[in-house]
């Protein structure tokens, strides 16, 4: 159970010395209590407090990184069961799977493709995380020539996956100091494991197909000195990794099983339902999930997933006021007025661009809320469309004082006309309508 912060203060030195960058021991406290400062920023902390306070004040689900670099990415760090209670914070890494039975040139092009390839939406670039090259060959040589071949290609984040110690010490020599996930340690090789993790600093796979046979290694290879752990389930179906997946998450959150509170591997060629199994990984607390190289259609499926689960519910996307161009608008184009939601915007934006005519876009300030919200909640008035044209000059881009709003707007058509002085036409309610519109309604 959470720690208030009075409690805390308790076990804390008080010592005043603002050695961990606060002015007092009790604010360190009340940031503790939020989960906002880590235990090990106090010197004077003993062993014993550190423990109870550690178990208590850290995130119930550690942070792991993988790779370094521009692509590194971290997972974990999460505090909550539904994202509507927060949010999630790290999306999932999605990596490639490459075999060291294929060519170096099949790798290569998979590499490539992981490296070069992004897909634009709601103004965000999504992309593929890195490489898993598993070992499937049994060779060390074979998996090492592998890596090689990938790590030539591409600085990505990497997971080895090896049939042997062996094989992952003869390919860390490579890459151990890129931060690689090394896959994985069970019952049976758990200290050559940890051994390789401490040596060359490495996040590292535990598996196991039970919880509790989970949670005993996760404590075992943290007392040999592995600390970044992530743990593969070892799921026999889907609904198998659902069961598991979700109680993990439930024991870690509520701090009832804290030796479980690691982020979550899924290799999801091994369940044999790929796409439902990616599906399933994001919505349900997979952290890296590995796949065969996908179809375009499954990539922008899986991309726009994981963007959707992992945005904050309680912060719309927004873009900046503005006035915006579309094509080269003259004098004589169109001004649309819209909200700085960006779905809305990038929604519109694409059936303006298919139009081929140029135009305006004003961008009012709702605070990233739609054109229905923000016109139900207030935040979408006439003074705030006046106070947007003369902020951002419209006067001056264009000869005419004619504004087309959204059709969901249209109540507020009569009060905008007399806020501004402009002419105001009632555009339709669905953007993919936009482009018939113009064609017909618009005059100069
Ligand atoms: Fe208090 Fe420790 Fe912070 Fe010093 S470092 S102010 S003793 S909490």
């Amino acid at each position: 159970m959470a720690l208030k912060a009075l409690d805390i203060y308790k076990l804390l030195p008080k010592k005043n010395c603002k050695e961990c960058g606060d002015p007092t021991c009790l604010t360190f406290a009340m940031k503790l209590a939020g989960g906002k400062a880590d235990v090990d920023l106090c010197p004077y902390l003993d062993e014993q407090a550190k423990s109870v306070l550690g178990a208590t004040t850290r995130p119930p689900i550690r942070l792991v990184k993988i790779g370094v670099g521009e692509r590194t990415f971290g997972v974990g760090e999460e505090s909550v069961l539904y994202r509507h209670e927060k949010t999630f914070y790290h999306p999932p890494g999605i990596l490639f799977k490459v075999s060291d039975t294929q060519t170096p040139e099949e790798i290569t092009r998979i590499t490539l493709r992981v490296r070069d390839e992004s897909f634009t939406r709601v103004g965000t670039d999504l992309r593929f995380n890195g490489i898993a090259i598993e070992n499937t060959s049994g060779s060390a040589e074979s998996f090492a020539r592998a890596v090689a071949t990938v790590e030539e290609s591409a600085d990505l984040p990497l997971v080895l996956a090896a049939k042997t110690t062996g094989a992952l010490a003869l390919a860390l020599v490579q890459v151990g100091s890129y931060r690689p996930l090394i896959h994985a340690a069970t019952r049976d090789n758990f200290k050559e494991m940890c051994a390789l993790a401490k040596k060359h600093g490495c996040p590292m796979v535990i598996k196991a197909e039970s919880l509790d046979t989970l949670a005993s290694l996760a404590k075992d290879c943290t007392a040999e000195g592995a600390q970044k752990l992530v743990m593969d389930l070892s799921p026999r179906t889907l609904g198998d990794f659902l069961v598991k997946s979700t109680a993990i998450r439930q024991l870690a959150i509520t701090r009832k099983a804290p030796e479980l509170g690691y982020p979550v591997f899924l290799d999801t060629p091994a369940t044999g339902l790929q796409d439902a199994a990616i599906a399933l990984g994001i919505a349900k607390y997979a952290s890296v999930i590995v796949t065969a190289p996908l179809s375009p259609a499954s990539s922008k499926a899986a991309l726009t997933l994981r963007q959707n689960i992992y945005t904050d519910p309680q912060k719309p996307i927004q873009m900046t006021p503005g006035l915006y161009r579309v094509g080269s608008p003259g004098k004589d184009a169109p001004v649309l007025m819209t909200v700085n939601f960006s779905l809305t915007f990038f929604t519109l934006e694409g059936y303006l661009e298919s139009t081929r005519i140029p135009c305006f876009m004003l961008i009012v300030d709702t605070e990233g809320l739609s054109v229905l919200t923000s016109v139900a909640a207030g935040k979408l008035s006439e003074t705030l469309v006046r106070d947007s044209l003369k902020k951002f000059g419209v006067e001056n881009e264009v000869s005419h004082k004619t504004l087309i709003i959204p059709g969901y707007a249209a109540p507020l058509s009569g009060r905008i006309e007399e806020a501004t002085g402009w002419k105001v036409m009632v555009g339709p309610r669905d953007a993919a309508e936009i482009g018939e519109y113009l064609h017909t309604e618009w005059k100069k």
